[in-house]
């Protein structure tokens, strides 16, 4: 190996994938990362997660109600390389494009459409690190009760909704589903109608614009039921719940 310029990131090796002509070992140049060249990977693999640092932009309105959503503790979620995995805690983060995981607010070549007002997790991530400065940041999440700490109504909405259906109910009434119990599945189902009606019941009734209740309420649980394993029907006037499964033949 030789080493051409370390600070600039140039650095010349020879590979072991073979030689040129002769015995000419063959080169190879790798570019060493130092600094954030804006190529989107990041933004595209995952939208940050807001930290108390980002509560200016959201007073501010330079981040709107309507690109964020919460995760509720307990609520199952993919990472970006599709695992699956359950949410530790309450926390909030920018909505991806069309359900998939990237940020909606990157443009592919033109970028970060708020580049200059672009959250403290987007400014600290390192992609080229070993990510040390990712560490400890569970405690600077932005918590949605923080957020709306001023408005009380929003506060006991928000323990109604947890009270009736809080993700380690719909858990715990899974499991009753998974033994067989008609009972537990009859009981989803009441719990998925309540964080449906509630929604439209609760922004009349309050005057809460409509696009800030995936901020207040989290994501609407008909579309999260599917990371469990089940939907949900209509017949006639009565809601279903179903394997995914067994409903698409797999
Ligand atoms: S942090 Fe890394 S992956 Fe993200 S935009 Fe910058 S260079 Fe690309
Ligand atoms: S806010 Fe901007 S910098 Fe951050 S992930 Fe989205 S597009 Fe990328």
């Amino acid at each position: 190996m030789k080493e051409k310029d370390m600070e600039g990131g140039d650095i010349e090796f020879i590979t072991p994938q073979g030689f040129e002509e002769g015995d000419k070992p063959r080169k190879m140049n790798l570019n060493i990362k130092t600094s954030c060249t804006r190529c989107g990977t990041c933004c595209a693999n995952n939208s940050p997660v807001l930290l108390k640092d980002d509560l200016p932009l959201i007073i501010s309105g330079a981040l709107s109600y309507d690109s964020l959503y919460t995760i509720r503790e307990g609520e199952l979620m993919k990472s970006h390389d599709n695992e699956t995995f359950e949410a530790s805690m309450d926390f909030i983060k920018i909505k991806g494009k069309n359900g998939t995981a990237e940020c909606i607010f990157y443009y592919g070549e033109a970028g970060c459409k708020i580049y200059e007002n672009r959250p403290a997790q987007c400014r600290i991530f390192n992609c080229w690190s070993s990510h040390e400065e990712l560490t400890g940041l569970e405690a600077k999440r932005l918590l949605r009760k923080e957020l709306f700490d001023s408005a009380e109504v929003l506060l006991n909405i928000m323990d109604a909704h947890e009270k009736k259906c809080s993700y380690k109910k719909l858990t715990d009434v899974l499991e009753r589903v998974a033994q067989g119990s008609e009972d537990a599945a009859a009981e989803i189902i009441d719990m998925l109608a309540y964080d449906t009606y509630a929604r439209p019941f609760f922004q009349e009734k309050f005057n809460i614009p409509p696009n800030a209740m995936e901020l207040i309420l989290g994501r609407p649980m008909m579309d999260t039921i599917k990371e469990y394993g089940f939907k949900v029907e209509k017949n006639r006037d009565e809601y279903i719940l179903l394997p995914i499964e067994k409903q698409e033949g797999k």
